[in-house]
């Protein structure tokens, strides 16, 4: 496999207009904070948490209970609808970021991620009649699986207009609405549901995963991924990381996410941290001066004065002990328990 660098998923000639883009919608988002809400831990429901810190006039705090960190108080759904249906951020992406990665993010993000997921479906055994993708964005998960022929039924569901046209026109069935409005004609029809770097944007975690598991067939799969709040480069890069923004309210961690998951009843089957990027993600904040390693002998090896022979291993490592920020989780949901179901066991 090729190397994967930050470079080619985020081009550095776009870094300086989406910058300012990023500033304009924290405008927006902050012109609201007077209708900001206090929440409860969006993973476990605990009251008590601990302010960790702020940045770009957010609040982030920590759960003294599943250490989950959540930004509190938090924009509630209606802010959130009206600020990503204007989001200037979303619109510089959508007119030059994306069209000038996609090529690179398909075989560096989506053709590996289309593995993996069709890789767990064997392994679990699944049928492959149906699959629902939440948050298509530009659909180019739904048109790499399509393009494998496993699925008979491939839908993506994005509720942002531009994109779901964007879909539409690359032949991908879209479900033009919020996951949690869908009505009862697609209840109970799929297999499987995934849902890439959708939930840490999200008001009521909960509530989106109860609307999920309404549409997957018992024993359907759900596959999530988001930023793992634990992982190596958010935990030591702390503000300075790019994964902490105005976006992302919610920062799970494998167990706090297995929990959200539980409580529903669902069986959680694994979680693991395949990221790449960790390791370079603070390499670079370091080479750039936004980050200093002054005090920490054993990063500055591994990062700056060895990074050609321990890097990778690095890297790995970080992978292999659940330690990347690039969390995902693969639970299914429970069979109803029924008569049927006592005969099979017996
Ligand atoms: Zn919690």
């Amino acid at each position: 496999m090729k190397k994967f660098t930050e470079q080619d998923i985020r081009p550095q000639q776009f870094v300086a207009d989406q910058q300012v883009a990023a500033l304009i919608d924290i405008g927006r988002l902050l012109s609201r904070r007077a209708e900001f809400v206090q929440v409860s831990c969006p993973a476990c429901g605990h009251l008590k948490a601990a302010p960790k810190y702020t940045k770009n006039g957010f609040d982030y705090v920590t759960c003294l209970n599943c250490d989950t960190f959540y930004v509190n108080p938090r924009p509630p759904g209606a802010v959130l609808d009206w600020f990503y249906r204007d989001s200037v951020n979303y619109a510089y992406w959508n007119a030059h970021i994306f069209p000038a990665s996609e090529t690179a993010r398909r075989e560096r993000i989506f053709v590996p991620r289309v593995d993996r997921l069709l890789e767990i479906c064997e392994k679990y055994g699944l049928e492959t009649d149906a699959l629902l993708e939440v948050g298509a964005g530009f659909g180019t998960f739904c048109t790499e699986l399509q393009s494998r022929g496993i699925f008979k039924r491939v839908v993506g569901v994005e509720p942002t207009p531009g994109l779901a046209e964007t879909c539409r026109g690359r032949g991908i069935e879209i479900i033009e609405a919020p996951v949690e409005t869908i009505d009862s004609n697609v209840v109970g029809q799929f297999d499987v549901i995934a849902s890439f770097e959708v939930i840490e944007h999200l008001f009521a975690p909960a509530e989106f995963v109860k609307s999920m598991l309404r549409l997957l067939k018992p024993g359907g799969l759900l596959m999530l991924t988001c930023p793992n709040g634990k992982g190596f480069d958010i935990d030591t890069l702390k503000t300075v990381s790019t994964s902490v923004d105005h976006e992302h309210l919610n920062y799970f961690n494998p167990e706090s996410l297995a929990s959200l998951l539980k409580q529903q009843s669902m069986d959680v089957l694994e979680s693991f941290t395949p990221g790449r990027l960790d390791a370079e993600l603070v390499r670079n904040k370091v080479l750039a001066g936004e980050f200093s390693l002054a005090g920490q002998p054993f990063l500055q090896q591994v990062l700056i004065d060895e990074w050609q022979t321990q890097g990778q291993t690095f890297q790995d490592y970080l992978v292999a002990q659940g330690m990347s920020s690039n969390l995902w989780v693969v639970a299914r949901k429970a069979v109803q328990v029924g008569f049927a179901g006592f005969q099979k066991e017996r």
